[in-house]
């Protein structure tokens, strides 16, 4: 039985043909943000990233550039680790397919397959896109009899092939589906799957192939490399030691989220569990197939060049600017927009106007009008009590949006909070007390005010960590977590430090 108090949330295993552009960074985010609210709630986390390294593609790439596969990949790589920790993504495991033990524990998992009677050897025909690395049927091809996915030229291929028994599990995915309702999201996604591909049949699937060889021999075939499917997928398991070892996939498995892009839902909610079922294995408990990003509401595309890489986002705008962007503006599950316009103006309205001004001018205040420790008087007013019944439901409110999956409804609640501050300042005008010399109450007022900056610099730890921390300095509370998440009224403040969190974009 699964220890109730771990969480593992993996993001796809990204194909490293190219450099990583926004819409990566977008999938990467939301993971990160999830494993971090986790972390905060004392959750045993796993957060996995990866490459996907093998294939077709990249072997003809590296050629092209007079380089081995494995070299071209490692720069890519590096380059990616870079971009992760430039945007604070805290993975736990990053991956790649590469890696000496996945390719140990690949091999076992395709020779376990063919021992148990759901591999055989076959031949396959196809019209195979190379870019996608896919083969399609006549019937799925576009109007132009092009590639469904990137409407690119197919070519007719002919090859000796190893197959799984995809279609002897679709009743059992079926059945599952019928018993594990949540499992795939959102649910339009699962009646798309349901509808669209399960009931109208499934065809054994191809996962080998001879005619490139960069990719996991299979090793009682040696001129076959696994295709793929079995190689990139079971990466999810590879990464647990799964099947040399059982401690870590005891712990951790079955797997909390796989969160996917909405054009891999179908290998996730389909082939993968075949794969599971096949194995004996439990079925994760969620795949989410989260919508596309798109630039200025085109697909971001190299050819169309429409972005830029997401480097520069970041040295422009800085990186909690990017991830508040990402995390509030768009709803996981759909198709969102992100443009520089959209991003100056969200982050000038929440970030500048509402969180920068509520912390600036406060502490401001607090060094200003005292030189001593702020303390509580315990005199309540009713606005006070108002405000502080909505800083302590903040926590349960997140918390809840967050298990829903709705981030930016999350951040919209915590940003509420920082309005109804603003608010409380405007209203108590503790200018006028200090003029009016009525220091008791104007202490009350910025007590009450950094207390509530206390407790969203806990939450933001989870969305947007440097500016957690930033804030956590600021008002000298480096040590706060989950316990400090609601209203004390022993607590007290001194030594209160300015920094500006973020410049008005023009
Ligand atoms: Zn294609």
């Amino acid at each position: 039985m699964k220890d109730k108090n771990t969480f593992y949330i993996t993001t796809p295993i990204y194909y490293p043909s190219k450099e990583f552009h926004i819409g990566h960074c977008y999938t990467t985010v939301i993971a990160d943000s999830l494993a971090r609210f986790n972390r905060l709630k004392k959750k045993d986390v796993i957060f996995q990233t990866g490459t996907d390294e093998h294939g077709q593609k990249i072997e003809k790439i590296a050629k092209e550039q007079n380089k081995e596969p494995k070299e071209y990949v490692d720069k890519i790589v590096e380059n990616t680790k870079e971009l992760w920790n430039s945007l604070d993504i805290s993975y736990d495991k990053f991956i790649r397919t590469t890696d000496e033990e996945h390719i140990k524990n690949v091999t076992k998992i395709f020779n376990k397959l063919y021992e148990n009677g759901d591999i055989y050897k076959g031949n396959y025909e196809g019209l195979y896109c190379t870019p996608c690395e896919s083969f399609f049927s006549k019937e799925e091809l576009d109007e132009n009899n092009k590639c469904p996915d990137c409407h690119r030229e197919v070519s007719l291929v002919k090859e000796e092939a190893y197959f799984f028994r995809l279609s002897k599990y679709q009743d059992k995915l079926l059945q599952f589906y019928e018993e594990h309702p949540l499992f795939l999201e959102p649910l339009s996604r699962k009646n798309e799957m349901i509808n669209n591909f399960i009931k109208p049949g499934l065809k054994d699937l191809c996962v080998s192939r001879t005619s490139f060889n960069w990719g996991i021999p299979v090793s009682f075939d040696k001129k076959h490399v696994i295709y793929v499917w079995i190689d990139a997928l079971s990466n999810y398991l590879t990464s647990l030691n799964y099947p040399s070892e059982k401690e870590m996939f005891d712990k951790y498995w079955p797997c909390d989220i796989h969160l996917v892009g909405k054009e891999i839902v179908r290998f996730h909610a389909i082939i993968w569990p075949a794969i599971l079922m096949s194995l004996g294995i439990e079925l994760p408990k969620k795949v989410f197939g989260h919508g596309w990003l798109v630039i200025n509401n085109e697909k971001i595309s190299k050819s169309l060049g429409n972005y830029k890489s997401p480097k520069e986002y970041i040295d422009k705008y800085g990186k909690d600017a990017i991830r508040y962007f990402l995390l509030r503006e768009i709803v996981l599950g759909k198709d969102g927009n992100f443009s520089e316009e959209l991003l100056i103006s969200r982050t000038n309205s929440d970030l500048v106007n509402n969180l920068g001004n509520l912390v600036n001018r406060t502490i401001v205040m607090a060094n200003k009008y005292f030189d001593k420790e702020i303390k509580f008087s315990k005199n309540y007013n009713p606005v006070d009590q108002e405000l502080i019944l909505n800083t302590n439901d903040l926590f349960d409110k997140v918390n809840n949006f967050v298990n829903d999956l709705k981030i930016n409804e999350a951040l919209e609640e915590i940003f509420k909070l920082l309005d109804k501050c603003n608010k409380y300042i405007d209203k108590n005008e503790p200018w006028n007390l200090y003029k009016n010399n009525n220091l008791e109450r104007l202490e009350d007022v910025l007590y009450i005010i950094l207390e509530n900056i206390k407790v969203v610099s806990i939450l933001l730890e989870a969305f947007i960590p440097s500016t957690s921390l930033r804030l956590k300095k600021m008002i000298n509370k480096n040590n706060v977590n989950i316990k400090d998440i609601k209203f004390d009224e022993e607590s007290s403040y001194n030594d209160l430090n300015t920094y500006i969190l973020f410049e008005r974009i023009k």
